[in-house]
């Protein structure tokens, strides 16, 4: 991270980003707009040519684009990217060397123009910890939605991260122990996953009336659940239960992919988000399981999308090597690939992402009283995805980060 001295000295003070594009969240602006920045907030975007008073500092990004910075609602900070034995190193670790891994990590999703993450699963609350650090310094990492430890059943989905709660009393009592944490959103494993073969990714670990229990003790106590579920019997069954979003979505069987039309549907109705955790850097290995399932899954997601579901990008850093933090990019250009419209696959990673992470009264969008979360890339990302990957500032609640790329 490079703080320059111009750097610091734009803290608390009214200063400008001026680029050939701005991109608000919902419309390209290619009039060289100035974006006005006071403090952590972004106060006006001014579309005139007019020549700002001399005492406005102003940063000219040439040919660049500036969007609002990006928000992957799925990802786990804690896990390493490289490791091959992640439930046994994590239950065994102590606190600092997690924790330390995870402002690691945070920091890549930051230098990728990521500004805002949730965490969907740590061990032992250790993203809401980091959460609160940087809330009373903003400046010093993304802003952090923490989920803690996700819900699962006894040796279930990631049972090494400690979630495990079972029946209705159980899973009650779980959402408690979150609400009472702090926790912003509650995550239960409504199927078994890929990365802990104990209950195959196509069976459900809870009933639907389990499922229901876990939704409304969250909901009563005002808190969003969402539910990783990759079977079809466990996403119709958290649709049903109410949950407000299903991670992955993948509709996998026992030896395939078939989507449920019907609970699609369902989930139009009912304003689901689904997390479509499609980062996948160009060159590795995907875990067999998936690898023969991805493209089925892919051209779902894009006919869920044009069926009306809210698809919200995301990475599900760092469940593999081909999942960085900080690779969220890639899952938008992937979206791109998959018959969204550039804009589309933008507003996925922004606008979108920030309703459901529940922080779209302040993030996803470049709009007066917003916060002053931006990336600047090189080109223009809306006529070619791939200039998302040239970064060439990001600034994080006011504070511009990338500096020496700038050389200023
Ligand atoms: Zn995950």
């Amino acid at each position: 991270m490079v703080a320059g001295s111009e750097a610091e000295a734009a803290q608390g003070e009214v200063w400008a980003l001026r680029a050939a594009r701005v991109f608000d969240g919902e419309t390209l602006h290619e009039d060289f707009p100035l974006v006005v920045i006071d403090g952590s907030r972004i106060a006006t975007i001014e579309r005139t040519v007019a020549r700002p008073s001399d005492d406005l500092r102003v940063l000219d990004l040439g040919d660049a684009t500036l969007l609002p910075g990006l928000v992957d609602a799925h990802v786990h900070l804690a896990f390493d990217p490289d490791s091959t034995s992640k439930h046994q190193e994590i239950v065994d670790e102590d606190r600092l060397t997690i924790v330390t891994r995870m402002r690691r990590h945070a920091l890549q999703h930051l230098r990728a123009g990521v500004t805002t993450v949730r965490d969907l699963g740590d061990r032992d609350y250790l993203a809401l910890a980091l959460r609160d650090d940087y809330g009373a310094d903003p400046e010093a990492g993304p802003e952090v939605v923490a989920a803690g430890p996700p819900i699962t059943r006894t040796r279930g989905h990631c049972w090494f991260l400690g979630g495990e709660a079972d029946g209705i009393a159980g899973l009650q009592a779980a959402v408690a122990e979150r609400v009472t944490r702090g926790a912003d959103v509650v995550k239960i494993m409504a199927t078994g996953g890929v990365i802990t073969l104990v209950w195959g990714p196509h069976e459900s670990q809870y009933t639907l009336e389990e499922l229901a229990a876990a939704t409304e003790a969250a909901h009563a106590a005002g808190k969003p659940i969402t539910a990783h579920a990759h079977g079809p019997r466990g996403i119709a069954d958290a649709v049903a239960a109410g949950v407000d979003g299903i991670e992955h979505g993948s509709f996998f069987t026992e030896d395939g992919v078939e989507a449920d039309w019907r609970t699609v549907d369902a989930m139009v109705k009912a304003g689901t988000f689904v997390g479509a955790t499609e980062v996948f850097l160009p060159e590795g290995v995907v875990p067999p399981y998936v690898a023969g399932r991805l493209e089925q899954r892919s051209a779902n997601f894009a006919r869920m999308h044009r069926e009306g579901v809210r698809i919200v990008c995301c990475s599900d850093a760092c469940v593999g090597p081909r999942k960085p933090h900080g690779g969220l990019p890639w899952g938008i250009i992937r979206l791109g690939s998959l018959g969204l419209t550039n804009l589309e696959a933008l507003a996925s990673a922004t606008t979108v992402a920030a309703e459901a992470c529940g922080v779209a009264d302040r993030k996803g969008r470049l709009s007066p009283g917003y916060d002053a979360d931006l990336v600047a890339v090189a080109g223009n990302p809306l006529h070619q995805l791939e200039a998302l990957l040239d970064v060439r500032a990001v600034i994080q609640m006011g504070r511009l980060d990338g500096s020496e790329q700038l050389g200023i």
